[in-house]
């Protein structure tokens, strides 16, 4: 089977592995000629350890990430509140949690897809849904391309997925910001920390020297802020914290790479494909980062249609299996993850947010 995979981000990337492993004949292309990831840290769940393992690349994110078994929470003074139990829920060579550079992963990824000797062609955009039952899709420089499947992994703004599912509800914006910042490692950081005050903050190591710091800030609305102002909101968000976030907010400058998104989900309405195309990864299902799964949601899709593949079924067969088997899970981190971030909205307790949090993980020990 040809598989043309549009986009090459951690959904296209690891789909790319895992049906190249499977044995399929698969093209990636990715419209940016600078195909790369954003310079921030990506927190990883034990789920999508899981998931890493599946895909033959968790040695190389242990060893070029930072992985762990412990969560902590503390106050915004930096006083200890909850420990997670270290006992490993993934089986015993699976890390709780972890995380690792974006770039870094990328390129690790990068690696496996050209070990498999899988085609890819960067600088080339898909453009054009030309038929949906044929697979045949048209680039912006005019070219046609055909799959016998055509996983649209083109991300949370999706143009495939506007022009196959135009009445798709539109994304929802959450009533939260996320500030990321990459930032040297103190040494007894050895695990995910999250202080509660004004704002959830909190922090997690993504290699030996250094860490990613996020910060949601509460907002009533989607405002847009200039890019040259981000590091000094971020400072300023930062200033009701002491310990450690205060020690973070003054050495904070241009060199941590503070970057700012507004925190948007949605999920399409099953089912997720149209004739030979289907949907995966941000394209379907977008999540807000409080379950640090919305690339463990992206692996599972990978591996999900690998299975099926496997399984020789018809391409119909294949995808209603497909959504059938994912959508349920996908809906359901979505919207414990926005319930998450609700009770951070309205500054719920201790013990309804630490409810909450193990509420989805509940739902992200299942594969599907
Ligand atoms: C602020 C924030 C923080 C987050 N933090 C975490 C976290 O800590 N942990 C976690 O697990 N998840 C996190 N997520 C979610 C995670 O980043 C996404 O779920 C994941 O990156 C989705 O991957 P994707 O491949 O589906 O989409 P993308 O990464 O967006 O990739 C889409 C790719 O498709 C390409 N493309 C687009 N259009 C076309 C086209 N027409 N033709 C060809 N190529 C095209 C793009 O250039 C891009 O490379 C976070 C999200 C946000 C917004």
């Amino acid at each position: 089977m040809n598989i043309l995979i549009v986009g090459g981000g951690l959904a296209g990337m690891s789909s790319a592995i895992a049906l190249g492993e499977a044995g399929a004949r698969v093209t990636l292309i990715e419209a940016d000629s600078n195909w790369g990831a954003l310079g921030a840290g990506l927190s990883l769940n034990g789920a999508s350890m899981r998931a890493l393992r599946e895909l033959g690349v968790l040695d190389e994110v242990e060893r070029r990430g930072f992985t762990h078994d412990v969560r902590q929470l503390f106050d915004a003074e930096g006083n200890l509140q909850f420990t997670s139990s270290s006992e490993r829920i993934f089986g015993p060579d699976v890390p709780n949690g972890g995380a690792i550079m974006r770039p870094v992963l990328h390129d690790l990824l990068l690696e496996r897809i050209e070990a498999l000797g899988i085609t890819v062609r960067k600088g080339v955009a898909a453009s054009r849904v030309v038929d949906a039952e044929a697979g045949v899709v048209e680039l912006a420089n005019g070219e046609t391309l055909q799959g016998d499947m055509v996983l649209c992994a083109d991300g949370f703004w999706s143009p495939m997925r506007h022009q196959l599912f135009p009445d798709a509800p539109a994304s929802q914006f959450t009533g939260q910001g996320c500030w990321r910042a990459v930032v040297d490692r103190p040494a007894d950081i050895q695990g995910a920390s999250t202080f509660i005050g004004e704002y959830k903050v909190g922090v997690n190591p993504v290699s030996q020297d250094q860490m990613y710091m996020f910060l949601l800030e509460n907002k009533d609305e989607d405002e847009w802020i200039e890019e040259s102002q981000w590091l000094e909101r971020l400072k300023g968000l930062l200033s009701g914290f002491g310990g450690l976030m205060a020690e973070i907010r003054n050495d904070l400058g241009p060199q941590n790479q503070v970057n700012y998104r507004p925190l948007k989900v949605h999920v399409v309405p099953a089912p997720w494909h149209k004739g030979r195309f289907v949907l995966i990864g941000d394209s379907a299902h977008a999540t807000t980062p409080h379950a640090a799964y919305g690339a463990g949601l992206a692996f599972e899709d990978a591996l999900c249609l690998a299975g099926l593949y496997r399984a020789n079924l018809p391409v119909s067969e294949l995808l209603e299996r497909f959504t059938a088997a994912r959508y349920d899970k996908c809906k359901a981190v979505v919207e414990g993850s926005v319930a998450i971030g609700d009770i951070e909205r309205r500054h719920g307790s201790m013990d309804e947010y630490r409810k909450a949090f193990e509420a989805v993980q509940t739902i992200v020990r299942d594969w599907n």
